[in-house]
């Protein structure tokens, strides 16, 4: 690769419409006053969005651009823009280029086919979108892209944005009172804060082609493995091949462009795979830009004649991707509260925050999980390559000690040699070491955050994000309500300390998350173990979470069954295509290969008997091998027909995505299982698909 010198000052949030072209387009008065709604949530006022609108078009007519979308987040998971030109026809036969104020705030895609879950009927289909202000605007391609959120005219939300913002504010609501009682008064919101890592896979485009599982279904449902897999892990942390780099780059500097802080790459342990992290950012920015990112990945590949596979688990025996939802609280005027502090008084309030995730994460568990499940991740969560579907809490020894610590210490006990007082005592400093982290536990504190590392790699970060701000919102508000009553405050921190930790202390493990031990203790503790989407997938629905998510405004009820619908019924489109798809490259690519090469053993030994007499054992042997391999796969490729016709007569959402579960995946693995020995037994020349060797080891 060339280098040419970057000025990455220059590049990077060109085409936003940031607070520096705001500050340059804008009259200075409109400027305050979308300042106060983007800082503040103040209304925006229609004139004031008209001088914006008109602002925001000439600067995106300067960067190129002839369109405007509004970018919203539907709950298929992508994002989703239908383009207009700025074009308004005069009377004299021309154009002009036009962006009003109504067109700015508020849209109205017919976009009926959007999952909806039941909330539109289809006599009253349209949804509509409104801007998200809190959320720059941006150019790409051609056209302006303004963020929006996506509801039912009734108000529902249709998509993944608008209840990500109700649980950004449910948590800063909450945060805010707790802060106040520890006697701050200078900040005036709680921000959440993510920092996503993306890990993926690139792989040649001529090869991805000529796999239907890649191209219908993202992952390959049939490969044998190659004689080398992941097991040197010569490739975590390689040197970056050229190609690669090049590909890199490129990603990079359009997320630069797009005001994307692309931070960190390396190669990843599977072979081909590899990852990209950004700094951190306010939570719906770091949503946003993760579903750029998505879509910048994949688009840079085709112009490198690669694909990027972002599914959870393209490939079976080696590492799938995930993604790891890097998580905060902090205030406006800067300060993490995750960060432990050096005084008693600052070491008491991050304790209170770090106990409200704690019983957050323990009560709440379920939701958690579902909100990392999806059809792919059901490859790698338990797998000994992600972490367990068992949630827990990592915390380090340190960590754990202190709040031990707390348990022992009775709030009026002093002389106690190293017991926790709160109000008295300071913290250790604790490390932030990275060797110190456990890369097995699902939920980690990483010195001044938490790490979530069961995002599936495919999936939008906000369901995951909507989880963590509400269950911490939700035991916020019940700290605050104890507290705001209490007497002396630092008797009544330490109380409600010790009750925390010991009623959920169970969820803090800090040893091996891969081990069978893990497994058995967590069952002890009472620890849920769900091991897939189907089953994940009601917790969306208990009486506990519709309780949660109505009390603090982010999904009523009905949006929730409209959610549960939606994600059930996806399962089972996706595992139906992924049967189908098997049943056709078995039928019309794996039995004809294999028939080819049988006829061929034949033809051989007949040859070869008529002409010499000779001995044929290796082929007629060669040939029963194979043909009883046939055999099995063509019954096992019956029975997986027969039950995926069945699941289509299934009634009920998860009755129907139970029996795809129970029965059609597992039908699947076993048609899988012959045709990879099959693939092992043919002749290479026959074989009518690019190989595991191909896809992961020819980039
Ligand atoms: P590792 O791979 O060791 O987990 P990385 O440096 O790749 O570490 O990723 C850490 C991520 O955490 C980065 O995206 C970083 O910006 C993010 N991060 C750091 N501080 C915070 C914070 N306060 N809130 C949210 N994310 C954070
Ligand atoms: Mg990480």
């Amino acid at each position: 690769m060339n280098n040419t010198k970057l000025d990455l000052s220059e590049i990077f949030g060109c085409n936003v419409f940031n607070d520096a072209a705001m500050r340059e387009y804008l009259p200075k008065d409109t400027y305050k006053a979308l300042k106060r709604t983007i800082d503040k949530g103040a209304e925006l006022d229609p004139a004031v969005a008209e001088v914006v609108a008109n602002a925001m078009k000439n600067w995106a007519i300067n960067k190129g651009a002839t369109h405007f979308t509004h970018w919203f987040q539907p709950m298929t998971g992508f994002t989703a823009e239908k383009h207009d030109a700025f074009i308004s026809p005069t009377e004299d036969g021309k154009v002009i280029m036009e962006f009003s104020g109504k067109e700015l705030i508020k849209g109205e895609p017919d976009a009926s086919s959007f999952p909806s879950g039941g909330i539109r009927a289809t006599f009253e289909a349209r949804g509509y979108t409104a801007w998200d202000c809190t959320s720059p605007a941006f150019v790409k391609e051609d056209t302006l892209c303004i963020p929006t959120a996506f509801c039912s005219y009734t108000g529902e939300a249709l998509d993944k944005k608008t209840p990500l913002l109700r649980s950004m504010e449910a948590l800063s609501k909450q945060a805010m009172r707790v802060l106040k009682l520890f006697g701050n008064s200078t900040s005036e919101k709680v921000i959440t804060t993510v920092g996503a890592e993306q890990e993926y896979f690139l792989i040649d485009k001529e090869f991805f082609k000529k796999r239907k599982d890649l191209v219908y279904t993202g992952r390959t449902l049939f490969g044998a493995l190659p004689p080398k897999g992941q097991e040197l892990e010569d490739h975590y942390f390689g040197s970056i091949k050229e190609r690669i780099a090049a590909y890199m780059k490129e990603v990079e500097v359009e997320l630069w462009k797009l005001g994307v802080t692309a931070k960190t790459r390396h190669n990843e342990v599977a072979p081909a795979q590899h990852e990209m992290a950004p700094i951190f950012a306010s939570t719906n920015i770091a949503t946003d830009h993760n579903q750029l990112v998505m879509d910048t990945m994949k688009k840079v590949a085709n112009r490198h004649g690669l694909v990027c596979l972002l599914h959870e688990k393209p490939f079976a025996g080696v590492n799938g991707s995930g993604k790891h939802n890097n998580w905060s609280m902090g205030t406006d005027d800067g300060m993490n509260l995750l960060e432990p502090g050096t005084t008693p008084h600052e070491n008491a309030q991050f304790l209170v925050f770090l106990a409200a995730i704690i019983k957050a994460v323990d009560v709440h568990a379920d939701l958690l999980r579902v909100s990392a499940a999806n059809t792919g991740n059901d490859h790698r969560l338990g797998a000994n390559e992600a972490p367990p579907a068992i949630i827990s809490v990592f915390l380090g020894d340190q960590l754990t000690d202190i709040l031990e610590q707390i348990v022992k210490g009775p709030a009026t006990n002093s002389k106690q040699g190293g017991m926790m007082k709160i109000g008295v005592t300071t913290l250790p400093a604790l490390p932030k070491d990275a060797t110190d982290r456990n890369r097995t536990s699902p939920f980690a504190f990483t010195g001044n955050k938490f790490e979530f590392r069961m995002v599936p790699s495919s999936a939008s970060i906000s369901g995951p994000n909507i989880v963590l701000n509400s269950i911490v919102a939700d035991v916020l508000s019940e700290i605050a309500d104890s507290l705001e009553k209490a007497e002396d405050f630092n008797a009544s921190v330490q109380l409600l300390l010790q009750d925390i930790v010991k009623a959920h202390g169970r969820i803090v493990f800090n040893g091996n998350g891969y081990s069978q031990e893990w497994v058995e203790e967590a069952t002890k503790r009472g620890l849920p173990n769900i091991s897939s989407t189907v089953e994940a997938i009601p917790a969306l629905v208990t009486e506990k979470a519709v309780a949660l998510f109505s009390k603090h405004g982010v999904f009523n009820e009905i949006e929730l069954h409209s959610r549960y619908e939606i994600v059930l019924e996806e399962y089972s489109k996706q595992i139906n295509i992924e049967a189908k798809t098997m049943i056709e490259m078995a039928k019309r690519q794996i039995l004809p290969s294999g028939i080819k090469y049988a006829t061929e053993l034949a033809a051989s030994i007949n040859t070869i008997k008529a002409a010499a007499d000779a001995d044929t054992s290796v082929q007629a042997e060669l040939l029963t091998e194979l043909s009883t391999a046939l055999t099995s796969f063509k019954a096992k490729l019956a029975a997986l027909e027969t039950v995926n016709n069945e699941a289509a007569e299934v009634e009920g959402a998860l009755t129907q995505a139970r029996f795809y579960r129970e029965s059609v995946f597992p039908a699947m693995g076993e048609l899988r299982e012959v045709g990879d020995y099959i693939e092992t037994i043919v002749d290479e020349a026959l074989w009518p698909m690019p190989t595991y060797g191909d896809l992961l080891f020819q980039v």
